[in-house]
C-alpha cells in the first residue's frame, strides 16, 4: 500500500465525486520510481470503478497522464512525471476530479479567458514534493490543460529527474518552461500565469471605475483586514494588490495566529481572499501601484498606466526579503542563491550551503537545511546570533552545521552556478573563502514604500510614520502593517492595524 490509511480514507470521499470515466495512461520501467508510481495508480484504480489504467509510451518514463474516455475521449495533456505525493497529492486529486468533469472552483470569467486562448502551449513545471509554492503552479497549469485542448502540462519531480534538472541548470522550484523556453520561476497564481501569457486586465477597464471611498493598497493580512472593516461600514471599498496574500504565502508553519493552533501560509492567504470576497469589495489583484498624488481626490497610478481615484487611501504594502547586496547575489539568483529554504532546500540535497543571517528565520532555515544538505555554514554579521534561545540550542546540537559570527559577506562566487562565498572576519580583518554550492539569504525585510512621494513621512529604513489612528502625515492617507514604523511585524498585529486604519479612514470620511 502506497497511501497511508488516513489519507486513503479522505481520498475515498473524493473518489465518490468523480463524475465520468477516466483513464490513466502509464509509462513505466523497472526503476524504483516506476514501481512506486504503478503502485499508486493501481491503488487509485482499486478505489473507483471509474478509473482504469492503461500501459502507454509517454515522452518521459516514469510518468502517467490523466485522460477522459469514451465518447468524449481526449488526451487532456495533464501528465505527472514522478510520483505526485507530498505537497503534490492535492494536485493529483484535483486533476482526477477536473478531468472527470467536475468544474474547477474559479470565476466563470477566468474559465472563459482560458478557453479562448489560441495557439499551442506546452508547459513543463519542475517541482519538489516538499515545495509549498509548487502546487499552486501545478494546479493552475493542470486546470488550463483540462479546459483548453491547445494547452498541455507535465509536472516533473526534480528528485526523479535529476539529470534533466541538472542539464537545464534548474536550482529553484517551481521552474516553468513553455514550449521548451524558460517561462518563470517561483510561486505563480493562475491569474499571474494568464497575465504573463498576455491575457491580463485592460488598463482602461480600471481607469473607468468610479472613485472609491476607501482604496486599500496591498493584499496581505493588513490590507485584507482594512478592506473588510471598511466594507462593513457600507462604503465603496477597493483593494489593489500585486500578490494577494502577501508574506504569509512564504511560510508553511504559523502557530501564533491566536485561535488557530496551527496553519499553513497559503491556507491562511486563501482564507483571507475568501473572507474579502464575501463582501462588496472590488479586488484588483496582480496590479502594482507606482505613484500616489493628492488632488481633490487621491490618484493612485498603477504600473499598467491605469489611475484609480479615492477619497481615502490605506497603504498596506508590507515588506519583502532584504538582499545582501554583494557581488554575485543578482548574477546567481536561482543559480545557487535562494531565499526560500522550504522550496529550494531539496535541490541542494547532499551539497554544501551557507545561510546568511543569524536571526530567527536564518536559524530556522539552517535547521531545516541541515536535514537535507551535507553541510550548512551560518554567517552572522554580529558577534552573537539573534535567534531565540530554543532555536540556537537545536542548531548547536546538529553535527553538520558551522556557525561563523562577526562575518561580513563580501562576495558570492561562481561560474555558471554558485561555487563559494567570501567573507571578512570582522575581528581580524582576514578574508576567508568557503567552497559551497548554495547560499540562502535570510537577513530580514525591507518595507515596500519606495514608490511613494517624498511628502509621505518615513523613518530611516523607509517605514511609514503613522499616528494612533493609523493616519500618515497626509490627511486622508492611512497606513497599516509591516510597511509602517510599528515595532513588531506579525500577522495578528498587521490585521489589528489594518482594522484600526479602516476605522480611522471611516472617521475621516464622516468628518470631511
Ligand atoms: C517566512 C516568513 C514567516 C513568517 N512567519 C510568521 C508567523 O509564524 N507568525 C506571524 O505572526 N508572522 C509571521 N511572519 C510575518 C507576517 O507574515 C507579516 O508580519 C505579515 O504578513 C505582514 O502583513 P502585511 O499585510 O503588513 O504585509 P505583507 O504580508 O507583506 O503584504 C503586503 C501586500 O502588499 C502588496 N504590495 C506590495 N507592494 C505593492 C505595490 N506597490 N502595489 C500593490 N501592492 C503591493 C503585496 O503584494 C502584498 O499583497 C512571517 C513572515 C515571513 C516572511
Amino acid at each position: 500500500m502506497v497511501l497511508e490509511a488516513n489519507i486513503k480514507a479522505q481520498l475515498n470521499q473524493y473518489m465518490q465525486m468523480i463524475e465520468n470515466d477516466i483513464v490513466l495512461k502509464v509509462s513505466a520501467g523497472d526503476d524504483s520510481v516506476s514501481k512506486d508510481m504503478l503502485a499508486l495508480v493501481e491503488e487509485l484504480a482499486s478505489m473507483s470503478s471509474k478509473i482504469t489504467v492503461e500501459k502507454a509510451q509517454l515522452d518521459r518514463t516514469p510518468s502517467f497522464s490523466v485522460n477522459r474516455t469514451g465518447r468524449t475521449g481526449e488526451e487532456t495533456g495533464v501528465t505527472f512525471a514522478g510520483v505526485p505525493l507530498g505537497h503534490e497529492f492535492t494536485s493529483l486529486v484535483l486533476a482526477l476530479l477536473q478531468v472527470s468533469g467536475r468544474p474547477p472552483k474559479v470565476d466563470q470569467k477566468i474559465i472563459d479567458q482560458i478557453k479562448n486562448i489560441s495557439g499551442e502551449y506546452r508547459f513543463e513545471s519542475y517541482i519538489s514534493l516538499t515545495c509549498h509554492n509548487c502546487p499552486d503552479v501545478v494546479q493552475a497549469l493542470n486546470m488550463m490543460s483540462v479546459l483548453n485542448p491547445n494547452i498541455t502540462h507535465t509536472m516533473i519531480d526534480g528528485a526523479a529527474y535529476k539529470s534533466e534538472v541538472e542539464s537545464k541548470n534548474i536550482m529553484a522550484v517551481p521552474t516553468v518552461y513553455l514550449n521548451g523556453e524558460s517561462f518563470g520561476s517561483g510561486r505563480m497564481t493562475l491569474e499571474e500565469i494568464l497575465a504573463k501569457m498576455g491575457s491580463g486586465t485592460d488598463a482602461s477597464e480600471l481607469s473607468d471605475k468610479d472613485p472609491f471611498d476607501v482604496l486599500v493598497v496591498g493584499g496581505g493580512p493588513a490590507g485584507a483586514s482594512a478592506a473588510i472593516y471598511a466594507a462593513r461600514k457600507g462604503i465603496r471599498t477597493g483593494i489593489v494588490a500585486e500578490r494577494f496574500g502577501g508574506q504569509v504565502l512564504d511560510t508553511m508553519s504559523i502557530e501564533n495566529f491566536i485561535s488557530v493552533k496551527r496553519t499553513e501560509g497559503p491556507k491562511l492567504a486563501a482564507s483571507l481572499e475568501e473572507h474579502v470576497k464575501d463582501y462588496e469589495i472590488d479586488v484588483m489583484n496582480l496590479q502594482r501601484a507606482k505613484g500616489l498624488e493628492k488632488k481633490d481626490l487621491f490618484h493612485l497610478e498603477l504600473e499598467n498606466g491605469a489611475v484609480l481615484k479615492s477619497k481615502t487611501v490605506i497603504l498596506s504594502t508590507g515588506a519583502r526579503w532584504r538582499n545582501v547586496g554583494v557581488p554575485g547575489e543578482q548574477e546567481f539568483k536561482n543559480k545557487g542563491v535562494a531565499y526560500c529554504p522550504h522550496c529550494d532546500g531539496p535541490l541542494f540535497e547532499g551539497k554544501d550551503v551557507a545561510v546568511i543571517g543569524g536571526g530567527n528565520s536564518g536559524i530556522e532555515a539552517a535547521i531545516d537545511l541541515a536535514g537535507i544538505v551535507n553541510h550548512v555554514t551560518v554567517l552572522e554579521f554580529a558577534p552573537e546570533l539573534k535567534a531565540d534561545e530554543v532555536l540556537q540550542k537545536r542548531l548547536y546540537s546538529l553535527p553538520n552545521v558551522t556557525v561563523v559570527k562577526n562575518a561580513q559577506t563580501k562576495e558570492i562566487t561562481g561560474d555558471e552556478n554558485v561555487n563559494g562565498i567570501t567573507y571578512v572576519d570582522r575581528e581580524t580583518g582576514e578574508e576567508k573563502h568557503v567552497e559551497l554550492q548554495g547560499v540562502f539569504v535570510q537577513i530580514g525585510l525591507v518595507p515596500n514604500t519606495e514608490w511613494l512621494p517624498e511628502t509621505v513621512e518615513r523613518n530611516r529604513i523607509g517605514e511609514i510614520a503613522v499616528d494612533k489612528r493609523g493616519e500618515t502625515t497626509i490627511p486622508g492617507l492611512f497606513a497599516a502593517g509591516d510597511c509602517t514604523d510599528g515595532p513588531y511585524n506579525q500577522i495578528i498585529i498587521s490585521m489589528g492595524s489594518g482594522a484600526n486604519a479602516a476605522l480611522g479612514a471611516f472617521d475621516y470620511l464622516i468628518r470631511n
